[in-house]
């Protein structure tokens, strides 16, 4: 946090020349760190230099802003990933599935059975919907998750040749499969960059004055509008992570908060 983006008076104006060297052979640093030190060069090396228009971001371009969140983020939750525990497309598409409604936890508890008796499409296809609603009884719902699991085990086992699809098209033409779950599929299983609007990313990013709205199409367009692509799905990892620990629903602990601190966050309904 040390090199917060607290400087939004930063020269638009670059320098070619003189380069200081400590900034050529300093340490390996973030992303931000390395977009303030080559503004506050440049604004050091200005009187020599002949301004020019730059690309050099400031903290007043929203992309920059929020790639600087993202950095901070990164810094915070190193380890932050899917918490839904799976071995593959198959397990993670019926998990994000089976999330609806309940927790990544409580989800993480009925899987290793669920995972055990039914490891493929085919099985899946062709359980018994008595003993699938047994199993998902502790998540609630259970009739219509297990009516949805049916229907992905026969309709991949018919259609796909027991594979997950990879379009996300294919994916949501699967019952109880919406851009959320195809998104997180997508993303976490065959490393397509997506972003996941959860209710986590979708707060988060209203405070952080990313976006006004609370269509999660809307919002993921207005993210992917900010974030270079790199940073779709794992970001959202590191949002969900944020907004567990410190920007919870009811109390957020903006006092405690790394983005606050680092000028990062405008607070927006808070
Ligand atoms: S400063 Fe407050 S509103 Fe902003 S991200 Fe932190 S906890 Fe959330």
């Amino acid at each position: 946090m040390a090199v917060s983006g607290g400087r939004p008076g930063l020269s638009r104006t670059r320098a070619r020349t003189r380069i200081p060297v400590a900034l050529v052979v300093l340490p390996m640093r973030s992303r931000r760190e390395d977009a303030v030190r080559r503004a506050v060069s440049s604004e050091v090396a200005a009187a020599d230099a002949v301004p020019e228009v730059s690309e050099v971001p400031t903290m007043a371009d929203p992309a920059w802003r929020a790639g600087a969140v993202d950095d901070e983020l990164m810094a915070l939750y190193p380890d932050a990933a899917c918490a839904l525990e799976h071995d593959g497309p198959f397990q993670l598409l019926v998990a994000t599935v089976l999330s609806a409604q309940t927790t990544d936890a409580r989800v993480n508890t009925v899987t290793p059975e669920l995972f055990e008796r039914y490891p493929d499409a085919a099985a899946l296809g062709a359980a018994r919907r008595e003993d699938l609603e047994a199993i998902l009884r502790p998540l609630g719902f259970q009739r219509a998750k297990a009516g949805h699991l049916l229907g992905i085990g026969q309709a991949l086992d018919e259609r796909f040749g027991g594979r997950v699809p990879r379009s996300r098209e294919e994916l949501v033409s699967l019952p109880g499969v919406g851009r959320k779950t195809a998104n997180v599929v997508l993303g976490n299983a065959f490393g397509q960059p997506a972003i996941t609007v959860d209710t986590h990313v979708g707060r988060l990013s209203r405070r952080l004055g990313w976006t006004t709205s609370k269509d999660p199409v809307r919002v993921e367009k207005d993210i992917a509008s900010l974030w270079e692509p790199w940073r779709w799905t794992d970001g959202c990892h590191r949002l969900i992570e944020h907004g567990r620990r410190v920007c919870s629903a009811r109390s957020p602990r903006c006092g405690e908060c790394a983005l606050l601190e680092a000028g990062l966050c405008p607070q927006v309904g808070i």
